[in-house]
């Protein structure tokens, strides 16, 4: 396999760091080919200006989404853009690791999404009419490729399920896995999640590191998270709304968009 890893740590010599360097050395131990983008090494910028789109007429207003479409169609997004988006189409599997800041992920990854994810790229694919809605979630550029988070947490693990107060962990990370990953085509592995980690000891690591090495072996066959694909019947056009048949009855948010139970379609 192709694996690309995106790391957005600040430091290398971080449990980040010696994460990810667990990952890239057993990835390589099993004889896939691995890429990192370092994004804070490659001092990558994150917001979204008008550098990014250097043919926009300096008096023109500038529309981001408009300018990602011309962009992307003529070939003119900057070189940084141009390369990781060459990344993302030779990777069969991507990675993406952060530690959680503020429930999210770090700006300079959401940086990364924001503008490498360009108009006719990642999004604004396929026909969109009465009877499609283009090709995203469980379709688009990117389908057939495999996804995954590793993140680090400071909050304890009990904190962060169903009923815990930071909210269920599977819904915090929902709009990553969901909105930005298999929204342009990817399946979603299970996130790897390490919790209560600013205290965690050199004793404490190696079991991690064993779970993350585990998590690595098994990339090419772990079940994704079942989300229900756009266009495979579950959802009403134009509505977008689950059928009504579908899910638990009075269920709502999140879990509702993935096929747990497998019922029908
Ligand atoms: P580090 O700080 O580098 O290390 C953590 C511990 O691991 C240290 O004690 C270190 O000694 C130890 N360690 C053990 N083995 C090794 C090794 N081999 N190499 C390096 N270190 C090792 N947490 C939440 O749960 N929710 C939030 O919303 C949240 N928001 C945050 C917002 C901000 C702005 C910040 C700064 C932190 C926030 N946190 C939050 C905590 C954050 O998630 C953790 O601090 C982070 O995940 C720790 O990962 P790290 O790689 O920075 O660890």
């Amino acid at each position: 396999m192709k694996v690309l890893l995106v790391f957005a740590h600040p430091e290398s010599r971080s449990l980040s760091g010696a994460l990810r360097d667990v990952a890239v050395r057993e990835l390589e131990a099993q004889g896939h080919e691995v890429r990192v983008s370092d994004l804070y090494a490659d001092g990558w910028k994150s917001e979204v200006d008008r550098a990014d789109f250097p043919s926009l007429e300096p008096d023109a207003r500038l529309i981001p989404v408009a300018a990602s479409k011309k962009g992307f169609e003529a070939n003119t997004l900057t070189g940084d853009v141009k390369a990781e988006i060459e990344k993302l189409l030779w990777a069969d599997t991507l990675i993406l690791q952060f530690p959680l800041w503020w429930f999210a992920m770090p700006a300079i990854l959401k940086g990364w999404v924001d503008r490498v994810f360009a108009y006719g790229f990642a999004y604004g694919v396929g026909e969109h009419s009465d009877r499609r809605w283009g090709d995203r979630y469980g379709e688009g550029t990117l389908v057939g490729k495999r996804a995954m988070l590793i993140v680090t947490a400071g909050g304890w693990e009990e904190h962060y399920t169903p009923r815990g107060i930071n909210g269920p962990i599977d819904d915090l990370l929902f709009p990553i896995n969901h909105g930005i990953l298999y929204y342009p085509g990817y399946d979603v592995l299970p996130p790897f999640v390490v919790y209560k980690v600013d205290r965690l000891d050199e004793t404490g690591f190696e079991p991690v590191a064993e779970q993350l090495r585990d998590r690595m072996r098994t990339l090419a066959t772990t079940a994704p998270i079942p989300y229900r694909r756009q266009n495979g019947g579950d959802y009403l056009i134009p509505s977008m709304n689950l059928r009504p048949e579908l899910g638990d009855p009075g269920a709502i948010g999140f879990a509702l968009h993935s096929n747990q139970a497998g019922d029908a379609n």
